[in-house]
């Protein structure tokens, strides 16, 4: 049964392929040659030519005039370094860009044949009587965590690992499973910066709120962010409890377990085998334990981290090493790594202990925001689109995400579910095509709901997508032109999408 189930999406994937092959082979012979291309088995590994930055994709080699690494302390040096940068870059007619970890996939930090500046300091100065505190914008969430960690608090929202910038979480305005918050912007009371005219201004809901709202999530395209007052909570114990349902129940159940009011994190998984595709969800929620006295101290990725991770990569073209890994994470799991841990511990995972290793991949993510009422809707999508393309699912997450009434590019609306599926794509023109194809039909399909999709990912969807995922784009255009009409604060996203837009 699992083998002719899988033979069948097999052969429907092979006909795809076949039929570009017919359409190359049909071309040549218009063209004169019976020579069929090889061209799209070409390798796309970055060939890491000097002068050039990357981000997490591998497949966004960009040249870069120079790239700048500042490990200041927030003050006036630091200001000055950061200015004399901008007004070079303006004077000269480059483009100017701040990065962190340049984790996102289209290039978002990195301004071409620009100048690049990454922050190297991870300052962090706790407020407990504010319940906030002050961080240098270059600060990954692991100096936070470490930082907060020693008195007894924790980061509101972040993402879901630790390697992320401060200022960049904040300029994706990402969001994460600590429930049962919306985007990561709701929690940062006031910021720094400099603006595209290198004037240095405060900015909160207070003070220059139309800059802090076009800001938050906007990309790094409306000034340099130098630092921020952010929120924290109480560090917890936790103790997890875990449910098994199928798939088309998993919204009200989730929804329900948030909004009931004592969930601290949560998140929820599908079933990635082929044969039984998104039939099966689990859902993981974390309650604080009765006893909250003496918490261990922060601790890295555990043994499950790791195992996990090792039983993660098997499942590559292995449908087997899928069904063993989801009786890991919905029976093992529950039975082994069903102890109690603190919230800190359980934010403090770095993105490197599920990296392939492997050079010839690469793990791509996408993520869809689907209002919840609609999942049931989105897994019958997902059926349709994920096992007739020749990407290689490893894994999707569900979280939840409160609505945003704040950002100008928000991509939660209203109250929805965040999936983040993670696929590990072989880097060939090929795969590249086809990865497209199949995330311009997801985000189709994921619009026809009421959903909307990620932008920090690859850039695969096309400019019409964009605005109907983002009806407030063009007046984001409009007000950064007007904030910035020399251009100066650019990047892989402006070029790609909202250049034609200006
Ligand atoms: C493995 C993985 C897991 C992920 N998990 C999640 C998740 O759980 N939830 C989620 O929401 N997202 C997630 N993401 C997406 C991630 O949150 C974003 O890509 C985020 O921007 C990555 O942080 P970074 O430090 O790499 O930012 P970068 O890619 O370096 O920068 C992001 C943006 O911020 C701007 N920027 C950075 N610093 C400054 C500054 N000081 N001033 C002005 N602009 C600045 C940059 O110009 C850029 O546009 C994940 C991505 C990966 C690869």
């Amino acid at each position: 049964m699992a083998y002719r189930s899988v033979k069948t999406q097999l052969t429907r994937r092979a006909a795809l392929f076949a039929g570009g092959a017919a359409v190359g082979a049909y071309a040549g012979s218009k063209l004169g040659s019976n020579v069929p291309s090889v061209a799209a088995t070409n390798s796309m590994q970055p060939i890491g030519a000097e002068g050039t930055l990357n981000d997490a994709s591998l497949l966004s080699e960009t040249p870069v005039a120079k790239h700048v690494i500042l490990p200041d302390n927030p003050s006036e040096v630091m200001i000055d370094k950061v200015r004399a940068e901008i007004l070079e870059a303006r004077d000269a007619g480059r483009p100017f860009n701040i990065g962190a970890a340049r984790h996102s996939m289209g290039g978002h930090a990195i301004p071409r044949d620009g100048t690049a500046l990454t922050y190297d300091n991870g300052l962090v100065e706790p407020d407990h009587r504010e319940m906030t505190y002050r961080v240098h914008a270059g600060a990954r969430w692991s100096d936070v965590i470490a930082q907060l960690d020693r008195i007894g608090m924790s980061p509101k929202i972040m993402q879901s690992n630790n390697d992320f910038g401060v200022a960049a979480t904040f300029c994706v305005n990402a969001h994460g499973w600590p429930a049962p918050w919306g985007p990561m912007g709701e929690s940062v009371r006031q910021i720094y910066m400099l603006r595209p005219d290198a004037e240095l201004v405060r900015v909160s809901r207070d003070e220059f709120a139309d800059l802090f709202t076009l800001t938050m999530g906007g990309y790094g395209l409306t000034g340099a962010i130098l630092e921020l007052e952010v929120e924290m909570v109480p560090n917890r114990r936790l103790t997890p409890t875990f449910q098994k349902m199928p798939s088309r129940e998993f919204a009200p159940f989730f929804v329900g377990a948030i909004e009931a009011g004592d969930v601290n994190m949560a998140y929820g998984r599908l079933n990635v085998d082929r044969e039984t595709f998104f039939e099966d969800a689990l859902m993981i929620t974390y309650r604080e334990a009765e006893d909250q006295e003496n918490l261990p101290p922060v601790t890295g990725s555990g043994f499950m981290s790791k195992a996990a991770a090792r039983v993660f990569r098997a499942q590559l073209m292995n449908e087997t090493a899928k069904d063993i890994r989801w009786g890991f994470e919905a029976i093992l799991g529950p039975l082994i790594g069903a102890g109690d841990v603190t919230r800190n511990t359980l934010l403090n995972e770095p993105v490197k202990t599920l990296d392939d290793r492997d050079p010839t991949r690469t793990d791509i993510l996408h993520e869809y925001f689907v209002p919840p009422e609609r999942f049931g809707d989105f897994i019958d999508v997902c059926q349709d689109v994920i096992p007739a393309s020749y990407q290689e699912m490893l894994n999707i997450t569900l979280r939840y995400v409160k609505a945003d009434r704040e950002s100008v590019l928000a991509y939660a609306p209203g109250n929805r579910i965040a999936c983040v599926m993670l696929f590990s794509q072989e880097m060939t023109a090929r795969a590249e095509t086809d990865h497209k194809r199949m995330t311009q039909e997801l985000i189709e399909r994921v619009l026809a709901l009421g959903g909307t999709y990620y932008l920090p990912y690859r850039p695969h969807a096309t400019g019409a997508q964009l605005l109907r995922g983002y009806p407030s784009v063009r007046d984001f255009v409009e007000r950064k032109l007007e904030l910035d009409p020399d251009r100066t604060f650019r990047n892989g996203f402006w070029d790609t999408y909202l250049e034609p837009l200006a």
